[in-house]
């Protein structure tokens, strides 16, 4: 699933290619993706208006309408947003390229929603799984459906002191703990496995229980592999691919997500292993990420 990093270099690409555009239309062959409204409600509320800004929040997607309205996309498992000039037979869910384009990739072909743009771009949605979600709300109905998400990580005012806070709160293992939308905001299960072998904390260990150096090292972490995360321009390991239709480069430098028996990046001579952590396949160091460390407190 698209995580911080992903989301954050869409909204990225989105801003520089799609602001002021006006919708033209929009077509669809799996209406079940518009939430509200439904797709005939949709295309009245969208055609006509204008792009005027592209924000992100967890991991949501807000294109911003010319009548103050939103346009809010959750790409859910497998969805992936892409602008482009060619052509595309929605009937099939696919582009007619050239096979050397970046959106002939097959992880580009499962094209779902089509917004025409003024002057020809488009702004396709493929989603193989079709988990996504399209929704359109105005400032009351947004506000409602984004109170319940925690701080954003990379935002400055979230600091130690706030981290330290959220983690007494909880009683929960430290994995289910950082994937928690409510804690914070934009972390699933790769970055969490990243995370938590960079700060060398077990996942299942206590949320409450871990000591000062740890959480500090465990909040440095958050920072610098969201950071690098985006810099790179996220993880494609799965399906994910960005605005043109390409990977992202962190997957090639990753520490231990989805891998299963390599050896520890730290050299500790431990191998990788996986383990499964509130039903989620979960990778780590079993020399290096302990679970019981001595009690300190
Ligand atoms: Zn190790």
């Amino acid at each position: 699933m698209p995580e911080l990093p992903e989301v954050e270099t869409i909204k990225n690409d989105l801003l520089k290619k799609i602001i002021d555009a006006e919708v033209k239309s929009v077509e669809t062959d799996w209406p079940k993706l518009f939430k509200g409204p439904d797709f005939e409600g949709h295309k009245k509320e969208i055609v006509g208006k204008k792009i005027i800004g592209v924000e992100r929040r967890a991991k949501n997607l807000l294109i911003k309408l010319s009548d103050n309205k939103t346009l809010l996309i959750h790409l859910k498992m497998t969805g992936h947003l892409l602008v482009t000039d060619e052509n595309i037979e929605i009937k099939y869910n696919r582009f007619i390229v050239d096979p050397k384009s970046p959106l002939s990739d097959p992880n580009n072909q499962f094209i779902h929603v089509v917004w025409h743009l003024l002057g020809g771009k488009k702004l396709a949605f493929s989603d193989l799984r079709k988990f996504g979600n399209i929704l359109i709300l105005d400032d009351h109905k947004l506000k409602e459906y984004l109170e319940d998400y925690g701080p954003e990580p990379l935002e400055d005012d979230f600091n130690y002191k706030k981290f330290a806070c959220l983690l007494e709160k909880k009683k929960t293992g430290i994995k289910k703990f950082l994937m928690d939308q409510t804690n914070i905001a934009g972390i699933g299960n790769i970055y969490a496995d990243e995370i938590l072998f960079d700060s060398k904390i077990h996942p299942e260990r206590d949320a409450t229980d871990l000591k000062e150096e740890e959480k500090k090292a465990l909040f440095a972490s958050i920072k610098k592999i969201l950071k690098k995360a985006v810099e790179l321009r996220g993880t494609s390991v799965s399906d994910y691919r960005d605005t043109e239709g390409k990977k992202g480069a962190y997957g090639d430098i990753r520490l231990v997500y989805r891998k299963t028996g390599e050896p520890c990046p730290d050299n500790c001579g431990g191998r990788v292993k996986r383990i499964v952590v509130g039903g989620r396949g979960t990778h780590f160091c079993p020399v290096c990420q302990i679970k019981q460390p001595e009690r300190s407190k």
